[in-house]
Parts: structure tokens; sequence; C-alpha cells
């Protein structure tokens, strides 16, 4: 029999559960403005795929296509994403106390940031459903990746961010050829002028949470950390949230690999968002054991990754925390800064200061006695350094 190159069926509200057609551009519920979440046929990639056929492939998250939303290869827009690899962190272990502790390096990403998976994912399926205009309100990174791949796929595209957005976002989305729009305030300013261009010239807004597709890739995480730890996840996931996206779609990669069958045990990892002090809404929800968070007031943070004030998809990342027996929990810049410093000193890796947020985290973690030094620690580096230079 011949399988499909997608098993993608339809469209899922996260909030109510109502089901929307996958054909058709969409973009978030309009009952209860809250994100879709692409849904597949599992019965039948259950029946027709195994989970080691996928390591033969040729490298990248595209070789996990059955479980991805485009339906016809030739529209797959891809740098080369996915497929970073796993390192494990002996020095740097031995200095925390911790025996087990890995990183999965995702600056060696196009663009430098992880945000190439979801970008790829989202302006591949966007160009298969033939939207000709995109939009993206960003942090940073995301701009960046959505004007390279939008770019790649000669579709023109408008990226609204931050003035004080670091440099080499603004440069990378302009020499790509977007229209770069520089706001005086945050993200969720420029989220505002984003779907205000939308509404004007019918362009797609690619904003975190508010389409389906950005997600689907960034699932591909999940995928390859089961492979790579044999099926068998490992205990803790460090992760730094803004828009909580990386996150969440972790979660959602396990939750579809234990509905294959393709996991080996039960066992489900601790998943830990680390936010900025100066910007933790996420922080503040998990705290209170809230459903959603509050917008964060005067957001600031050198991460400009986590500068997210509030996300679309919060009950997502905290329904993550929860139910993963997770936690949230904030670090200085200044540690930051010096986490990234003891990262670079101890393995050769100069991470973004997103990424060194989680090494900071770690030694709360440990101090807490909330990790065990025997534990397998999974570090996520969502960035390069290089990108954050003045
Ligand atoms: C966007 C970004 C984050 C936050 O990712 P979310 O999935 O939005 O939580 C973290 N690190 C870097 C480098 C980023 O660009
Ligand atoms: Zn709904």
């Amino acid at each position: 029999m011949n399988t499909p190159f997608s098993y993608l069926s339809h469209l899922e509200c996260s909030h109510c559960g109502q089901t929307y057609d996958a054909h058709q551009v969409q973009t978030f519920c309009p009952i209860c403005q809250t994100p879709l979440l692409a849904d597949y046929d599992w019965t039948a990639a259950a029946a027709h795929l195994k989970r080691d056929q996928f390591q033969a492939r040729r490298k990248g998250m595209w070789r996990w296509h059955e479980l991805l939303p485009v339906r016809d290869e030739a529209h797959i827009v891809t740098l080369g994403e996915g497929d970073t690899p796993i390192l494990t962190l002996a020095r740097l272990g031995d200095e925390l106390g911790l025996q087990r502790l890995y990183l999965k390096d995702e600056s060696l990403n196009p663009t430098g940031t992880f945000k190439a998976r979801g970008l790829s994912a989202a302006v591949s399926r966007a160009r298969e459903l033939g939207v000709q205009r995109l939009t993206i309100p960003t942090a940073g990174n995301a701009g960046g990746a959505l004007a390279a791949y939008a770019a790649r796929a000669g579709i023109p595209a408008q990226v609204f961010m931050p003035a004080d957005t670091p440099l080499a976002n603004i440069e990378e989305s302009r020499i790509t050829g977007a229209e770069v729009t520089l706001v005086e305030g945050l993200i969720s300013d420029a989220a505002r002028l984003s779907v205000e261009a939308a509404r004007q010239n019918g362009a797609l807004d690619v904003s975190t949470f508010k389409e389906p597709y950005r997600m689907e890739g960034k699932k591909t995480m999940g995928y390859e950390i089961a492979e790579a730890f044999d099926w068998r996840l490992p205990d803790v996931i460090v992760y730094p949230a803004g828009g909580g996206m990386g996150l969440a779609a972790i979660w959602k990669a396990f939750g579809e690999l234990r509905r294959l069958g393709w996991l080996e045990g039960d066992h489900l990892p601790r998943m830990v968002a680390v936010q900025a002090a100066g910007c933790a809404p996420v922080v503040a929800a998990f705290e209170k054991r809230a459903e959603t968070c509050e917008f964060w007031q005067n957001a600031h943070t050198q991460a400009s990754g986590l500068r997210v004030p509030k996300s679309f998809g919060d009950r997502l990342i905290l329904q993550t925390l929860y139910e993963s027996n997770g936690l949230a929990l904030a670090v200085s810049d200044e540690e930051m800064m010096r986490a990234q410093q003891q990262l670079a000193r101890c393995e050769g890796i100069f991470a973004a200061p997103e990424g060194a947020a989680n090494v900071a985290a770690l030694h709360h973690l440990i101090e807490s006695n909330w990790l065990a030094a025997d534990e397998q620690v999974l570090l996520l580096n969502t960035g390069t350094g290089l990108k954050y230079l003045r």
C-alpha cells in the first residue's frame, strides 16, 4: 500500500476541542482565542510506520515528514534545519555535581537558533496552501528565521520587532529582503502592528501560537531527543521559555510518540521552563498554580527571546509544567552572564543568553535538591551567542 507523505488529518482547538479543516488556511480558534493544534491519523501512522525507519533517511527535520503537516514534498522549504547534536557535558557536569548532563545544541540550525524549525514548517505549509504574503511580530530570532525561509520560498514577508532588538536580527531580516519595521516597545506592541498589516494586505500572521504549523516544526526536537536516547526519555528537560512554544511542542511530540507506542516504558521527563527575572509571567502563574498568565509589566532582559510579557499559548505551557510534574523558575541577567561564561569555559559552547539561562537555573535546581546527582538532565541551547554581539 502507498503511504501518504503526511498523515495530517485536521486541526483541533487546544481548549474547546472544536475541529477545523486543515486544507484551509487557519489561524487560531475564533471561539476561545486559543491555539489550534495539528492532529494526525494515528491509527494509520501506527500501522504503517516504524520508529527505527527514520534514522536511515537523509538528515534534517523533514525526515519525520509523515508526522509533519506538508502533504506534497515539492512544497518543503528547507535550509537544512534539524538533527542538531546532543552533547555530553562531562566537565560542566563535574563542576555542578551532575553525572549525566547533556545539551542539545540548537545553535547549529540555519539562522543560528531553533526558530528555523518552526518557520521551515510554517512557511512550507503556507506555500502549500497558497499564501501570498507573510507577517510576524518577533522578539528577534523568529523574524530572522521567517525572513530567511520566506526569501527561499519567494514569498514577501514583513517583520515587526522592537527597535532595541539585537542588531544581528535586524540585519539578517533586512538582507534576506523582508520589510522590517522597528517598533518602540515590546513584542506585544509589534504584535498589534502585525495584526493590522495582516488585516490590510491579507498577509498570514505567523506569530507564535497564532498559526498551527510552527509548533509542528518545533516538535521535531522531541522526536530527535527520543530517538537519540533510544526511546527512553531523560529525567529532566530544561528549556528557556519566552513564548513557550518550544516547551509545549516537545511535550506534544512525546504525547504523539507514546500514542504510537514507540516509547520504552511510561517514563516522561519533568519539563522545566526557565525565564528571566525581568520578565517571568510563566513563573508567576506557576507559583499560583494558575491556568493562564497575566501580562508582565515593564519586561526587561538581555535575553531578547525571553522578553515576552504574555504568551498566546500560556495555557499550553502551564499544562505542560503541571502534567510533567515540572517547574518554572527565573534567573537574573547577571546569573545568565556568569552561566554563559561557565558553559563556554567548560565545554567550548558560546550559547545565547537564553541557552545560558538553563545553566544558571541548574544551580538553583541542584541547591534546592529538586535534581538528584544521577538524574539524566538535558538542556536545550536554543541559539548561538554570536547573534548577541554588540
Ligand atoms: C525564541 C527564543 C526562545 C524562546 O522560545 P519559545 O519557544 O518562544 O519559548 C529561547 N531562546 C532563543 C534563542 C529564542 O530565539
Ligand atoms: Zn476553541
